[in-house]
């Protein structure tokens, strides 16, 4: 069971949840050979299954998305979104209508779990970024309504990269982090759940855009820089996460994991960021992915 610990003077909280130290972590080398129970083959071994998107009974193969309990729960409502059987494809490499499938899977589970609290949807890739099972998954934790959860409204959209007919690409002016990335839907006032069926193609065409041009530009092969501008690379393949806003007004942030949190940002809750967000944008509308 999950604890909730208030600070003394504001209205932040703490998740004590002592489970959570009991997932394995496959991202360690030892495990390299180990079974993936995210695989086809072996869905009766991670979890209760929720939902699924594709052919098969419950527990069996045909699946295309699969969403199952979390076996090592944040809070009471977490769940795994296996994005696909394939154990090596993710976001910015599956097929574009995959990709919508995995979106579906978003907003069906998000409307499922409204009335239980905050729905937070998150992905996160590579090490830095916290990933411990390598088969490319998101999760969707539940918090409680009275819970105050400390995150950020929608920014005002500047600096663009790009747009299509529902959504918007931008570098916030307020990016705490290099090369942080936002996707906004052009229709204000919305909660995810109430994406329409009709803008999904556009949110997944959009997602996987940003994801590759992201990794185009972080992963070192092909740089657009600007004169005087730092070089940020991922240190080891891909690393960032994002997560999906829980409240009204909903946007997705993508955060690449390229900077470390120090002692001047853990003591004052001040970023530092050390990439202009206008420079981001500039280099990221020029690294045009395949
Ligand atoms: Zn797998």
């Amino acid at each position: 069971m999950a604890k909730y610990v208030p600070d003394v003077s504001t209205n932040r909280w703490v998740i004590v949840a002592e489970g959570r130290s009991k997932r394995p972590s496959e991202a360690k080398p030892e495990n390299v050979n180990k079974i993936c129970v995210f695989c086809p083959g072996f869905e009766k071994i991670p979890g209760e299954e929720l939902y699924r998107i594709g052919s098969g009974a419950p527990y069996e193969k045909g699946w295309q998305v699969r969403v199952i309990k979390n076996k090592y729960p944040i809070t009471d409502f977490h769940e795994v979104i296996i994005h696909s059987p394939d154990d090596k494809l993710d976001l910015f490499d599956l097929p574009a209508n995959h990709v919508e499938l995995v979106i579906k899977a978003y907003r069906d589970r998000f409307v499922a779990n409204s009335q239980n609290g905050h729905v937070i949807i998150f992905n996160n890739v590579g090490d830095i970024a916290g990933a411990s099972i390598n088969h490319p998954h998101s999760q969707l934790v539940v918090v409680p309504k009275q819970i105050t959860l400390d995150s950020l409204s929608i920014q005002p959209i500047e600096n663009v990269v790009l747009e299509n007919a529902n959504f918007v690409l931008f570098c916030p002016n307020f990016s705490q982090w290099p090369f942080e990335v936002w996707i906004a839907p052009k229709k204000t006032g919305e909660f995810f759940g109430q994406i329409e069926e009709g803008a999904i193609s556009h949110l997944a065409q959009i997602l996987q855009d940003a994801l590759n041009r992201l990794l185009l530009h972080l992963s070192g092969e092909h740089p657009h820089t600007h004169p005087g501008m730092p070089m940020v690379a991922f240190k080891d393949g891909p690393d960032y996460n994002f997560y999906i806003h829980h409240g009204k007004d909903w946007y997705l942030r993508i955060i690449p994991r390229l900077v470390h949190r120090a002692g001047f940002e853990l003591g004052t809750g001040l970023s530092v960021n050390i990439i202009d967000p206008q420079d981001a944008a500039d280099v990221l509308r020029e690294e045009t992915p395949k």
